[in-house]
């Protein structure tokens, strides 16, 4: 089959360079009634996405959710707390933030623990926020904050959480698939993730893998009817139907992105290559005279931020553009005070692309 090249590779968090064998796993169309596409397809995917997240595959179930990540973030948070609740939310960075803007819009009761987005949750201040506020009934932060790349501590948050009986939500959108962990050795209650990160699919969708127990008592309790997560979830679980139209092409590359996941040799292959690739882009980036926004310790293997150079000649858009037409895109900075632009290290990337990247930008020294 003759799949044409993509003209740059995609250095970005999602959607990200996938393989053309995901690309050509679209090329036909499926009935959403057919047992070709609810059994082999729907059903296949979540038993293995639930199978990737822990070994305690009976106590968990997957739901997959139209539309892109924040769709299944707003269906947790819109459906797992009840009107006699409150939700405790971490934010260090627009991730985190956007819960806020969730919980607001849908007028979910909510604490928000706000800090820079430089700065990781401070373990000792969650504790008194919970000792202070015994509303608090779940608790939600963000695994990988993509605004950055920093990296949360949220096995021990989870943990500090379960200390006090909340109900766990974590936001591991651009970490899950990237990053090994078994959410029920971690104590998630609800882990979001969406197609188009590091299981290298295409978007489209996102899904959700929570405890069965937990998603019972979602039940009559959703603030949007599309995004209701345990009717999407009863429905699913009966034979992999979806309630509106769902994204067939974007679900079935989805499958065949997994069969490649698990051809690298599972997450923790994909981990060590995305490890590799974070740290042959920071080294390199070094030599040439670039700083990274974090300290090594915060920084997660996802996405990395660096500082602009402080040349006046220089600027995103003219460095963007020089690398594109050479190749490569990149990401403008996001963070709030402060002149960055960040590389994402996820997608079929591999550290010979870092290196040749490097070797692009040093060439480059336009400003
Ligand atoms: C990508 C991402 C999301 C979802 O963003 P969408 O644009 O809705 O797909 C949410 N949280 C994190 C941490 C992300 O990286």
């Amino acid at each position: 089959m003759n799949l044409p090249e993509n003209p740059y590779l995609l250095l970005t968090p999602g959607p990200l360079s996938t393989s053309k064998t995901v690309k050509a796993a679209m090329l036909r169309d499926w009935c959403t009634w057919d047992e070709d596409y609810n059994l082999k397809v729907v059903q296949e995917i979540r038993t293995r996405l639930t199978q990737l997240a822990t070994s305690a595959t009976e106590r968990y179930s997957t739901v997959l959710m139209q539309g892109s990540g924040t769709f299944a973030v707003e269906s947790v948070i819109g459906s797992a707390i009840p009107a006699t609740g409150k939700l405790l939310i971490i934010a260090n960075g627009a991730y985190g933030l956007r819960m806020i803007q969730i919980a607001k819009v849908l007028n979910i009761p909510f604490e928000a623990y706000i800090l820079p987005e430089t700065s990781q949750p401070d373990l000792a201040h969650i504790r008194r926020l919970l000792e202070e506020i015994p509303e608090i009934t779940h608790l939600a932060v963000v695994h990988c904050e993509t605004t950055t790349g920093i990296l949360n501590p949220v096995r021990e948050i989870v943990a500090l959480a379960k200390e006090y009986h909340k109900i766990t939500i974590v936001d591991a959108m651009s970490s899950f698939g990237g990053i090994p962990m078994d959410i029920n050795e971690w104590q998630i209650d609800f882990l979001i993730s969406s197609a188009n990160k590091c299981i290298q699919g295409v978007p489209g969708f996102g899904f959700i893998i929570a405890r069965r127990d937990q998603l019972e008592k979602c039940k009559n309790q959703a603030r949007s009817l599309s995004l209701d997560l345990y009717d999407q979830w009863a429905t699913m679980d009966g034979g992999g139907k979806w309630r509106f139209t769902s994204p067939t092409h974007a679900v079935r590359a989805f499958l065949q992105a997994l069969t490649e996941l698990e051809e690298e040799g599972g997450i923790e292959k994909r981990f060590e290559r995305y490890s590799q690739n974070q740290k042959t882009l920071v080294d390199g980036m070094r030599k040439i005279g670039f700083d990274a926004l974090l300290p090594d310790n915060m920084q997660s293997p996802i996405i990395t931020s660096f500082l602009s150079p402080q040349e006046k000649e220089y600027s995103f858009l003219k460095f963007y553009n020089v690398l594109k037409d050479n190749g490569y895109v990149i990401y403008p900075g996001k963070i709030s005070n402060g002149d960055t632009f960040r590389i994402g290290n996820i997608g079929v990337v591999y550290p010979s692309d870092m290196e040749k990247l490097i070797e692009t930008i040093q060439r480059m020294k336009f400003w």
